[in-house]
């Protein structure tokens, strides 16, 4: 008897929950809270992906995640643009554990903040899990270009044109081993972890385009944070 009324009422659990948390009686652990600063050392969670895009309407949640995690970054100052290209909320990208050749890129913070989850979290697992070394440096094409999408002489801009995209060719393990798009990908270790890198990136960029995508993506991952969702 006691058990069935305990089994009836679970339902009412979360209910009572949501009204603790919106009466701020109860608020759960940090990285399952919405409000929370993202924290990039705690493992994500199904809140993650929130947290990273609220700071695309939020900018002082993205820095606060920097903080929150111990981290420094450098932001930059805004610069408006009348090409349709401002820099907005941008810091100097670094990467944590493998460096970014060219270094420094700009990015807008929370394209840095994805970059940070997507090393911790896809790349380095990745790697190791392949290789059993890490990854030492990320050879990419660039974050800003004023242009449009690709292919298209009007219409919308791309990601590129306010640095909220970069472009990756290719990674050095620390123990010397290259892997390069397109050359590696293919069959084999390395076309393998070539797939979970892109398919680790869909869990922390809104679109992520490869190979598989079209011609124009053959020889990079282009990884963004604009409003359109794509991982292919
Ligand atoms: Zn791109």
């Amino acid at each position: 008897m006691l058990l069935r009324a305990l089994l009836s009422s679970l339902p009412l659990v979360p209910l009572a929950l949501a009204a603790l948390y919106v009466t701020a009686l109860w608020r759960p652990p940090p990285a399952w809270d919405p409000l929370a600063p993202l924290d990039f050392r705690d493992t994500p969670t199904l809140v993650t992906h929130w947290k990273l895009s609220r700071m695309a309407w939020q900018p002082e949640t993205c820095l606060a995640a920097f903080a929150a995690s111990g981290l420094k970054v450098t932001p930059l100052p805004d610069r408006p643009s009348e090409a349709g290209c401002p820099l907005e909320n941008t810091v100097r990208l670094a990467g944590e554990g493998a460096s970014l050749a060219p270094a420094g890129p700009v990015a807008t913070c929370p394209l840095a903040a994805a970059w940070e989850m997507f090393e911790r979290y896809a790349l380095q697992p990745a790697a190791e899990r392949h290789f059993g070394s890490r990854v030492a440096r990320v050879q990419h094409l660039g974050t800003f270009a004023c242009r449009n999408v690709y292919g298209r002489t009007e219409g919308r801009r791309s990601e590129h044109a306010t640095a909220n995209a970069i472009d990756v060719a290719g990674f050095t393990l620390a123990n010397g081993r290259e892997l390069r798009l397109p050359r590696d990908w293919g069959e084999g270790e390395a076309g393998a972890f070539l797939r979970e890198v892109r398919d680790g990136a869909c869990r922390f960029f809104r679109a992520v385009l490869g190979p598989d995508h079209n011609a124009a993506h053959r020889d990079h991952f282009h990884l963004d944070r604009g409003p359109w969702p794509r991982c292919s």
